[in-house]
């Protein structure tokens, strides 16, 4: 799949539900209206998009969500997805995870062939994790992060950085992160969806955090990319990684190779953009997959070049309306 920039498409990220068992207060309100079960495609609809994904030349699956490891089942669609690692089609099976189902799965997507976990964790104080979750256990978090350790998984933690927040723990995170052997990414918030709060206010550019982070530990410049807005370095004390997702900037969009599914099947060709293709259409109504194919092939021909985000005084509403829990992060 090569869209009208040139770009190949390799990497699919697909929201497995909209569900989550936390309300992190950049992320969602605490009252949320989630989608009817109805207007959700089934696990099997799950696994047969991504397989026409995987058909077309996408390498690396990504589940996320909401929280992938609440969806009913979901180790069934790991299991079932698993095949294509095991065919060579896919390289890589990955998910995203607040963790709090990692101590109970942690084994299992290992044995289904799953090497590496994003868990985020925005901060290691447990007052504050409850906070900034509105309804986490810090320690269920933890216990879960173990376990993907025991497991035989490597972790990257992903951090929002959160003005007044977490902060003046950039520190602690990458001594911990360090001396666990975890990478460590920070993020900065993206404007998408109504929450309860002011993003303004909570908005910290990474710059900061980098040139703060710059006074303490040695930061060395690597040419690791994943083709997303993720810049890279290594901190030269601890050895790990550490990498910083600034949305904000345009400088990633020309490499940007991939694109999103919703659990509904919807797809988006940029996560900044409100255009979307509906695959369950096609998907449902024509079980030899060739419309389904079809409509894929028609949306990777609208991608667009890039985003329009803004956070600033003037551009207080979301960029786009949908919640980051939509499509996945
Ligand atoms: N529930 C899982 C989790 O928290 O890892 C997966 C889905 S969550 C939407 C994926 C990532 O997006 C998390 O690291 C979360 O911190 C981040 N995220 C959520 N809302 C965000 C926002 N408005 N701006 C930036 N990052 C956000
Ligand atoms: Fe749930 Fe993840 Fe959103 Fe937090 S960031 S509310 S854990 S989907």
């Amino acid at each position: 799949m090569i869209d009208p920039y040139g770009r190949t498409i390799t990497y699919l990220r697909v929201s497995v539900t909209d569900r989550c068992d936390f309300r992190c207060v950049y992320c969602m309100a605490e009252e949320m209206t989630f989608l009817p079960k109805s207007e959700v495609l089934t696990l099997e609809e799950l696994d047969r998009v991504a397989s026409a994904f995987v058909g077309k030349g996408v390498k690396k699956l990504r589940l996320t969500g909401g929280e992938p490891l609440v969806r009913k089942n979901i180790m069934s669609l790991i299991h079932g997805l698993s095949r294509h690692l095991a065919t060579g089609a896919l390289d890589e099976l990955t998910l995203t995870t607040n963790g709090s189902q990692l101590a109970k799965y942690a084994s299992e997507l290992a044995t289904y062939g799953v090497k590496r976990v994003n868990v985020s964790i925005d901060t290691l104080d447990p007052t504050k994790f409850k906070a900034i979750t509105r309804w986490g256990d810090l320690g269920k978090v933890l216990d879960g992060v173990a376990a993907a350790k025991k497991a035989g998984l490597t972790i990257k933690i992903n951090a929002v950085a959160l003005r007044g927040v977490n902060d003046e723990e950039v520190d602690d995170l990458i001594r911990w992160c360090g001396s666990e052997g975890l990478d460590l990414t920070f993020i900065e918030t993206m404007p998408m969806g109504d929450i309860d709060g002011d993003r303004t206010a909570q908005y910290l550019p990474l710059s900061l955090v980098r040139a703060k982070i710059a006074k303490t530990w040695t930061l060395a410049e690597t040419d690791y990319h994943t083709g997303g807005p993720a810049r890279y370095a290594r901190i030269v004390e601890t050895g790990q990684r550490i990498g910083f997702i600034t949305p904000l900037t345009h400088n990633f969009c020309e490499s940007c190779n991939r694109v999103r599914l919703t659990c509904t099947g919807n797809l988006y060709m940029c996560l900044g953009q409100n255009d979307s293709a509906d695959l369950r259409a096609p998907l449902r109504a024509d079980p030899s997959g060739r419309l389904l194919d079809a409509t894929i092939d028609e949306a990777i021909g609208r991608k667009p070049k890039g985003h329009d985000f803004i956070i600033d005084r003037r551009h207080a509403a979301p960029a786009v309306p949908r919640h980051m829990s939509v499509t996945g992060g």
